[in-house]
């Protein structure tokens, strides 16, 4: 994706208060980010762990999601869970179900979508096997990383359209 800047990612949110936009934490790693390996800009709050943000170019513009992690105990360290993007399986705690307020009328009456997406939110770098999961591998590794890369694409498609539809 093209890089970021801070005042893009600050105005590129869609489901969540201005204010909210404005305090949210940047990636630690913000002034070394890969942009070239990234299908979009994940990342949890260095300052609050149970929020996490998710940036995505779509029409040509950054659009940005806010997140709530849920941390939920019910779900044992050796249950394994799959990611809706990058559809890689993980076990303790790798894949998290994280929810987005959807925007408008829908968003004010409570409406959320909730989705398990990797912990770390780094699909992008997974499929392209320049970060190494801890745990668990994917379904089918028969597939190109192209062909990867273009489902996450899809899949975060259909993610921002039920956000925002
Ligand atoms: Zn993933």
């Amino acid at each position: 994706m093209r890089p970021l800047t801070e005042r893009d990612i600050r105005t590129s949110f869609v489901n969540c208060s201005k204010g909210e936009t404005q305090r949210l934490g940047l990636p630690k790693d913000f002034p070394d980010l890969p942009w070239p390996d990234l299908d979009f800009l994940g990342w949890r709050d260095p300052g609050a762990p149970e929020r996490a943000y998710l940036v995505a170019e779509r029409g040509g513009r950054p659009t940005g999601l806010a997140l709530r992690v849920t941390t939920g105990a019910s779900r044992g360290f050796t249950s394994r869970s799959m990611c809706s993007l990058c559809l890689t399986t993980r076990t303790g705690g790798g894949v998290a179900l994280m929810t987005a307020r959807r925007t408008g009328e829908p968003g004010r009456q409570g409406n959320t979508v909730g989705q398990y997406l990797c912990a770390d939110l780094s699909c992008s770098l997974y499929v392209r096997g320049t970060k190494q999961s801890v745990a668990g591998g994917g379904l089918d590794e028969s597939l190109t990383p192209e062909e990867k890369i273009a489902r996450i694409e899809a899949n975060l498609r259909a993610f921002l359209d039920k956000v925002t539809g």
